[in-house]
């Protein structure tokens, strides 16, 4: 395990849209390990493969209830609203307000392949549509209402 560079908005690999992937890969798997350290390094709650440069539609995410891989993730459902302050790993000490459905469901493949559904709420549904954001592309600056804040590190503890 690794932990790698996490690119930062500016870097044009961001606002590129991520490929499907087929099949789990060694060199996938790997990176499925590096995404996971990298993210808890930086006490993060979640992280999209582009973040570290790859292409590929991964991101994982873990808020505090054990890390959740997801391959080839999709919003199946959506309901409610939730406003809230947000951040993220490749913005670092910055935070600005989203507003996001409070109520997701979405269909993806673990790390074996395997087709599974979760729903969240809150910071659960949140992250996990900031990170399909980033597959296709989007950082959640695109979304702010308003201007983004300066935080510091220990104030930005909820790194996307
Ligand atoms: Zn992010």
């Amino acid at each position: 395990m690794a932990i790698r560079q996490i690119r930062l908005e500016g870097d044009e690999i961001l606002n590129k849209k991520c490929r499907v992937v087929k099949e789990i890969t060694p060199r996938l798997e790997e990176l499925i390990e590096d995404m996971l350290e990298t993210m808890h390094d930086a006490d993060g709650v979640g992280l999209a493969a582009p973040q570290v440069g790859v292409l590929r539609r991964i991101a994982v995410v873990d808020v505090g209830e054990g890390p959740i891989i997801l391959v080839n993730p999709e919003v199946i459902e959506t309901s409610g609203e939730q406003r809230g302050q947000e951040g993220c790993l490749s913005v670092p000490g910055k935070v600005g307000i989203v507003t996001r459905p409070n109520h997701v469901k979405v269909k993806a493949f673990n790390e074996k392949m395997e087709e599974f559904e979760i729903e969240g709420e809150e910071l659960l549904a949140r992250a996990l549509l900031h990170e399909i954001d980033h597959l296709d592309g989007h950082v959640y600056t695109e979304i702010v209402e308003g201007d983004l804040m300066e935080v510091t590190y220990e104030e930005q503890d909820e790194n996307i």
